[in-house]
């Protein structure tokens, strides 16, 4: 996904800018353009981002920051908060409730994703305990209700649709009928995304949400669409009563930026993002964790929600005080190995963390990475336990990184190299130094905390 590189360039502006000895008027100045020329070349609309640098500038104001106030942080919070609201409209979008009758439907240009993501969604919440069905609105695009009935037998989800009606909306209001008589909680209308002409695709849309009363319509785009997002997003807003945005392609090579302008032209939430082709390839998006990840800050509040949801309970006051005490040992990052190669309940919970993940093991390259980590393994056997016990870099000597190359038949520039993850690990667990172990329920308070 191309937005981490646009978190990598904002967390570099960061990071240069808290290298500074004194952080001045220049230094933020520096530190903004570097952030705002990050966000142009990932497509977000030009007025967001003059409007967050203004905001930024208004918040951290440097004169009246007395000596002492940690501008750094100021300022790095500043930055979060502002891409937070950009991707967040303020008022959360409507969420059918189980058991009760939602209409939910569809709209997007075709070739957006909008067909495939319908099932997604309804796959997802069928998942859940749902009982979703599918209904094929469009009728302009031949081929359109084939693929809808094929994802749909796929994932056994019932479904509606014809090959002789071509009114879509006599199809829309007869599958969202029969689907109320069945008493599915979740009705899915997937409506066209082309036409002749624009204006008659909104005409279209716009018949078949008074005829089915949605509670509420989804606008999906696909993430490659680059400037043209805004627009479009306005477009379809002007047309429809759009309540919630999914991004799809997310996986691709797309700069992602444009799902900030979707959410400014609709003043909804991205609620969704799609991240393949598949099923299953489906997340749901919440705005601080992904600006978190965004900014190297790693996602605090899933990463605890997670400890509480997989590791066992026994297992939990060991790992929490290893966390708190934050110091990283050689041996933690061997046991953490371990569990990551077996992808156990913990290693699922490190790959959430920044450093486990994205670098450690970047998707895709599953095999590679645990073939280094297999390679880091065998080196740590060939350490004493005093080396494996201690977290002072400086007992790895020369001599001592020489004899563990000799014991493992690796060359000593990887065990250097295996060092540096060490140390790049090593900086990441610190931040959790003096965590406070929160109860279940308390972690957005802990989240917040951690990104400050
Ligand atoms: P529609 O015309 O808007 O209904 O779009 P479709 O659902 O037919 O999707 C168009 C193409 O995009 C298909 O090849 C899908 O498999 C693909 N697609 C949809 N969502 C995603 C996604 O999140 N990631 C990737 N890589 N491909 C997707």
């Amino acid at each position: 996904m191309v937005l981490a590189q646009l978190g990598g360039s904002i967390s570099r502006a960061i990071q240069q800018m808290s290298n500074a000895t004194i952080i001045d008027e220049k230094v933020l100045n520096d530190c903004l353009n570097e952030i705002t020329r990050a966000l142009l070349q990932s497509d977000v609309q030009f007025k967001l981002v003059r409007d967050m640098q203004t905001n930024i500038k208004k918040i951290v104001n440097l004169d009246d920051l007395a000596a002492g106030h940690n501008k750094r942080k100021i300022i790095q919070q500043a930055i979060f908060n502002e891409l937070c609201k950009m991707l967040d409209p303020g008022k959360p979008s409507f969420t059918p409730k189980k058991g009760k009758t939602s209409v939910v439907m569809f709209v997007g240009l075709q070739g957006s994703g909008k067909t495939t993501t319908c099932t997604k969604y309804a796959y997802y919440h069928q998942k859940k305990g749902w009982k979703p069905a599918l209904v094929c609105a469009d009728t302009f695009r031949a081929g359109a209700f084939d693929q809808l009935k094929q994802n749909a037998t796929k994932a056994k989800i019932p479904f509606y649709g014809s090959y002789m009606e071509s009114d879509p909306v006599k199809i829309a209001v007869e599958g969202v009928e029969r689907f109320k008589k069945e008493n599915c909680d979740l009705i899915i209308v997937d409506t066209s995304g082309r036409h002749k002409q624009e204006a008659a695709l909104f005409e279209e849309m716009r018949q078949v949400s008074e005829a089915t009363k949605p509670d509420l319509v989804i606008f999906v785009m696909d993430s490659s669409i680059g400037q043209a997002a805004f627009d479009q997003a306005q477009a379809f807003k002007q047309s429809v009563a759009v309540g919630a945005v999914i991004v799809t392609k997310m996986d691709g090579h797309a700069k992602g930026g444009g799902a900030l302008s979707a959410v400014a032209a609709t003043k909804s939430p991205v609620i969704f993002i799609g991240t393949g082709e598949h099923m299953d390839e489906f997340e749901v998006f919440d705005v601080k964790p992904f600006v978190s990840r965004l900014l190297g800050m790693g996602d605090w509040s899933g990463f605890m929600d997670k400890i509480h949801e997989v590791v066992p309970m026994d297992q939990q006051p060991e790992l929490l005080q290893k966390l708190s005490e934050g110091n990283f040992t050689l041996r933690i990052m061997y046991e953490q190995f371990q569990n990551i190669l077996k992808m156990g309940p913990i290693g699922q919970v490190f790959s959430m963390l920044p450093g486990f993940s994205a670098e450690l093991m970047p998707k895709g390259r599953e095999k590679e990475s645990q073939a280094k980590i297999k390679r880091y393994m065998t080196m740590m056997d060939s350490m004493t336990n005093e080396e494996l016990d201690s977290s002072n870099p400086k007992l790895m000597n020369e001599s001592r990184i020489m004899r563990i190359a000799r014991g493992s038949g690796r060359q000593v520039r990887e065990v250097m190299e295996m060092l540096e993850e060490y140390k790049r690990l090593a900086k990441i667990w610190s931040k959790m130094k003096g965590l406070k172990i929160p109860k279940k329920g308390e972690m957005s308070a802990l989240s917040r905390n951690m990104n400050a």
